[in-house]
């Protein structure tokens, strides 16, 4: 990897970052807050929530093993992948290489950013060689997206392939890890001490069942973890996201249950899909939704839309022609879309 400091942006190196009124004080027994400009009233919402959600990181740490120093937390792994791109990649100057297809925020975060986006298409089982993402980098790279277990194809990126990235690019690899706890696959963050340039992504949106209080996290060294929270704004994660969080980590083994159940629905909603006449091919996924070949998917999705049931549309996009993307949702939700299904003509 190059020198941290050839990969950031040199008004980011340089930026004193906002000092909030909660960052200066760091003593223990006060009791009178006088310092925020806060309403005395209404408490406890009427308090900054706390800039470093410093709670929060000791008890996902424990989780996820990890110490708090190598976490950040956001609004949304989607804050993450903004500011990754606000901290390394300099607008009209730098570029940044991703598979294809992939999560969508990428490129909508690098147009945002103006900084060029280069897509590497993977081939027809989802996968790709490290050498085709390599060779689409150049010395204004600055970053290579992989997202494992990839959206919208479901797979998990080669252990091998990610590995060989993350040896031999001298920029900064982030491995979006959102469906990480759908899968067998060892998280990547276990290698955070072999690769400094390694950014790990894992969000509560999915198998913590809390997409609604937007909270996503970055695992990475400390010295990229400390950029994280240069950038970001000063109160990005509201009192009453990091309180609702701090009460679901308190019970894991809810995940757990939740992982269980989404995956034996998944093999159930796999087997009944490959029977269905107009199916083409289901393809193998590590997450928890998968995306299934179809006949006619733009005729069948309005079929279902007409129907009450939304499913995800990919026609569109490349190498997923006719495809759509299926959700898994309980029991009775599933039953509904297939029961819909079976009666399509
Ligand atoms: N990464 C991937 C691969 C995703 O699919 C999503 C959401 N669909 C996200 C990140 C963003 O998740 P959130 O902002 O809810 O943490």
């Amino acid at each position: 990897m190059d020198r941290l400091e050839n990969l950031v942006r040199s008004n980011i190196l340089k930026l004193s970052p906002y000092s909030c009124a909660r960052d200066e004080y760091e003593g223990q027994g006060a009791h009178v807050f006088l310092d925020a400009n806060e309403n005395p009233y209404n408490a406890p919402l009427n308090r900054y929530p706390d800039p470093l959600q410093k709670d929060l990181k000791r008890a996902i740490g424990r989780i996820k093993g990890m110490a708090p120093e190598q976490i950040f937390l956001g609004n949304g792994s989607d804050e993450a992948i903004d500011l990754l791109f606000r901290i390394f990649c300099t607008p009209s100057i730098d570029n940044v290489v991703a598979i294809e297809p992939t999560y969508g925020m990428y490129k909508v975060c690098a147009d945002i950013n103006d900084v060029e986006y280069r897509p590497v298409l993977l081939n027809d089982t989802f996968q790709i060689a490290a050498q085709d993402l390599l060779d689409a980098t150049d010395e204004h790279t600055k970053i290579v997206w992989i997202c494992s277990p990839n959206n919208p194809t479901g797979n998990c990126i080669k252990h091998e392939t990610i590995v060989d990235v993350l040896a031999l690019f001298r920029g900064i690899v982030v491995v979006d890890e959102a469906y990480g706890d759908f899968s067998d696959a060892p998280s990547f963050r276990k290698t955070l001490n072999t690769y400094p340039n390694l950014v790990v992504l894992n969000t509560m949106s999915k198998a913590w069942g809390a997409a609604g209080i937007r909270l996503g996290m970055a695992f990475s060294s400390t010295q990229i973890i400390d950029l994280l929270n240069k950038v970001k704004y000063p109160y990005n994660v509201n009192s009453l996201t990091q309180q609702e969080a701090l009460q679901m980590l308190a019970d894991p083994f809810q995940v757990e249950k939740w992982v269980k159940l989404i995956l034996a629905e998944r093999t159930r909603m796999i087997e009944s899909f490959k029977l269905l006449p107009f199916c083409l091919h289901v393809y193998p996924t590590d997450a928890n939704f998968f995306l299934t070949r179809l006949v006619n998917a733009p005729s069948i999705y309005q079929y279902l839309i007409d129907k009450g049931v939304v499913v995800r549309n990919r026609s569109s996009v490349k190498l997923c022609e006719n495809c759509l993307r299926i959700t898994i949702g309980t029991k009775s939700e599933n039953q509904e879309l297939l029961a819909a299904l079976r009666c399509y003509r």
